[in-house]
């Protein structure tokens, strides 16, 4: 049985057939792979601007560019991974809570087989369904979450699932190992100067982003790597942790944010890491209308899957 493979330029132009992730098959049963690409469409939890439910076919669709091979890490992850589109959750665009309970019925699915779920936002609220599923196959898990916030609000307008809330619930039900935690991108303007310290009470790393300014996060990942250590990992990445001049197209940006660069070294960092699962949120492309933050997120989404454990590099290392 070959692994799935994306479609090549050679075969059907970049601009044709179906537009699943990196032109995928987008046929082969999860029961199947190691790795599934799965869509949340879904943005009833977002607090300014909306249109994240755009973002999985947006993203799909500028991800017809990539290519198998990573040219830098020499990662081949198609080579090595069975990774296929499964498609979208059916969330209910009219109930936010019906909606989060489908989520983790749909990741309760994919993860009684033995595989890796990649999703594409959506926006940050998925993330709390999606660890649900995940911290009942794994238990409470590390996470490295890239971000402009925390999203450790306890409520939003009387709300206690919302995009700014995830990680708090995350923490009170037990999803999360809190001193296996790293934040890292956070900035902005507050509601308290204290906003930040929940996070560092409850073990959490919080890496503000003046520690990032002007610099190679190589040294600041090896310090992540040692901090969420052997265990299960999540990967969880908000556009918003980039600049705004590279993601435009989200919902809630903050100025002064990171590179492009930056966000390819925190996720290459990652390589080694026991990661069970990894998003990319937020992403909503109708505020973009040059599509570079859906091409930026398709690529972040790419390199997530060149750092997955089983992934095997053309140098002849072992992830
Ligand atoms: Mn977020
Ligand atoms: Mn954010």
């Amino acid at each position: 049985m070959t692994n799935p493979q994306p479609l090549g330029g050679n075969q059907m132009p970049r601009f044709g057939g179906i537009a699943t992730f990196m032109r995928l098959p987008g046929n082969t049963s999860p029961a199947d792979l190691d790795v599934a690409v799965v869509g949340v469409p879904f943005d009833l939890g977002t607090s300014n601007r909306p249109g994240a439910r755009f973002g999985p076919r947006d993203i799909r669709s500028e991800s017809v560019l990539l290519r198998p091979y990573n040219m830098a890490t020499r990662a081949a992850p198609f080579d090595s991974l069975r990774i296929d589109d499964t498609g979208d959750v059916a969330t209910n665009a009219f109930n936010l809570a019906d909606s989060v309970a489908r989520i983790e019925a749909h990741y309760d699915e994919l993860l009684a087989h033995d595989l890796i779920p990649v999703s594409i936002g959506g926006d940050h609220t998925i993330a709390l369904p999606i660890l649900r599923a995940v911290a009942k196959k794994h238990g409470p898990v590390g996470m490295v979450h890239v971000d402009a916030h925390t999203d450790i609000n306890d409520t939003m307008f009387g709300e206690k699932i919302t995009h700014g809330t995830p990680f708090r619930r995350a923490v009170e039900e037990n999803l999360l190992d809190g001193n296996r935690v790293v934040q890292i991108g956070m900035r902005g303007t507050g509601y308290a100067a204290d906003d930040f310290d929940w996070s560092r009470e409850q073990g959490f790393r919080v890496v503000q982003i003046e520690e990032c300014w002007h610099r190679t996060l190589e040294p600041l990942m090896e310090e992540v790597r040692i901090k969420v250590g052997n265990g299960p990992v999540y990967l969880s990445f908000d556009i918003d942790g980039l600049d705004p001049s590279f993601a435009p197209g989200t919902g809630t940006p903050e100025v002064a944010g990171l590179t492009v660069p930056q966000a390819l070294e925190i996720i290459r960092g990652c390589r080694g890491l026991d990661l069970v699962g990894c998003d990319l949120v937020e992403v909503a492309p109708i505020y973009d209308t040059s599509g570079a933050t859906s091409l930026t997120a398709a690529n972040l989404l790419y390199e997530m899957l060149c750092v997955l454990p089983g992934v095997e590099f053309r140098d002849g290392s072992g992830s």
